[in-house]
């Protein structure tokens, strides 16, 4: 599949099956935390990236096999870069719900969401989990390094108005990082925009896997705590700090690990959870691709990520 991965496991939304919508790292915001590289196109650009037919044939071709969407709980949009970038979104996003009764979520920096047509695509989805990591100016720039010409009250205005009339679920998700936006005036202007969005859930993250630039440093699960205290609503947090449940045993599945590792650097525990392989043949299957050549593996915080060789 080329534009569909997965289904992995994911903590937030259950079995989901990715849709990428990009062919390459096509973003606007340049994130110090970013996990999946550096930009191939760095652009506010909208348009077609990837031609709409193709990841709705694909799409088809998936639902048409017998049994093939029946465990999954979700679809989810996601890309390389930031998703609503594609002018398609809103095509896709309604071929999925006249296709299948499953939920559609989609995962966005929020940047475009000050644009009406953005905000009408993306109303069409169950799920929208867009990120707000600063409500500083100051700290916005800091952390995501925006292309030329986005603006943080644009992006705050567009949040509080898709939230306003939005019918599905709304999942703010802001990630932390040390010494950039975690300051007690950043926590305290974005509890004023939380005021303003209302989201219905507020969900706190921090670094994990390996960031683009090294001085993107994680709070502690402490620190993460405090700042869940001083927000308003509904707050959790989601970095990985939690005992995670022991994946049940499957087979090893070469493409479908080379694909989740071409799209972000993972750990062993990652992978057993994602794609439900057993601890064994997980090892096993890293170790074969390590020694041809196909991914590699860094320590990253006292944990081993490995990633293909091309974005190793
Ligand atoms: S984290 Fe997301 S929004 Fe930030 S640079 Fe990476 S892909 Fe873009």
């Amino acid at each position: 599949m080329k534009y569909l991965f997965g289904p992995v496991n994911s903590r937030r939304l259950g079995l989901s099956l990715g849709i990428d919508l990009l062919p390459a790292k096509i973003c606007n915001f340049s994130c110090v935390y970013c996990e999946v590289g550096p930009n191939s196109i760095f652009t506010c650009e909208r348009r077609e990236y990837t031609p709409t037919r193709e990841i709705t044939a694909e799409i088809d071709s998936f639902l048409a096999a017998p049994g093939q969407a029946k465990p999954i709980d979700v679809f989810t949009i996601t890309a390389s870069g930031e998703p609503t970038l594609h002018s398609g979104l809103g095509e896709i996003i309604s071929h999925l719900k006249a296709k299948t009764a499953l939920p559609v979520a989609v995962l966005t920096n929020g940047s475009l969401l000050y644009r009406a047509d953005v905000r009408q695509e993306l109303a069409l989805a169950d799920i929208v989990i867009p990120s707000l990591d600063a409500a500083r100016e100051e700290s916005f720039r800091k952390i995501n390094r925006p292309a030329q010409g986005v603006n943080l009250q644009e992006i705050i205005k567009g949040l509080t108005l898709f939230a306003r009339d939005f019918k599905g679920e709304l999942w703010l998700e802001i990630l932390f990082c040390k010494g950039i936006n975690d300051s007690a005036e950043d926590i305290a202007a974005l509890r004023q925009a939380l005021l303003a969005i209302k989201p219905a859930k507020i969900q706190l993250n921090t670094v994990a896997r390996p960031p683009l630039e090294d001085f993107a440093k994680p709070l502690s699960e402490a620190e993460l705590a405090e700042i869940r205290r001083q927000l308003p609503g509904t707050v959790e947090i989601i970095a990985d700090f939690r005992k995670r449940k022991r994946a049940p045993a499957g087979s090893a599945k070469k493409t479908e690990l080379l694909e989740m590792l071409r799209r972000r650097p993972c750990t062993e525990t990652d992978i057993c959870e994602a794609l439900n392989l057993d601890s064994n043949s997980t090892a096993r299957l890293l170790q074969e691709l390590t020694a041809s050549g196909e991914i590699a593996h860094s320590a990253h915080m006292g944990k081993i990520y490995y990633q293909t060789s091309q974005t190793a």
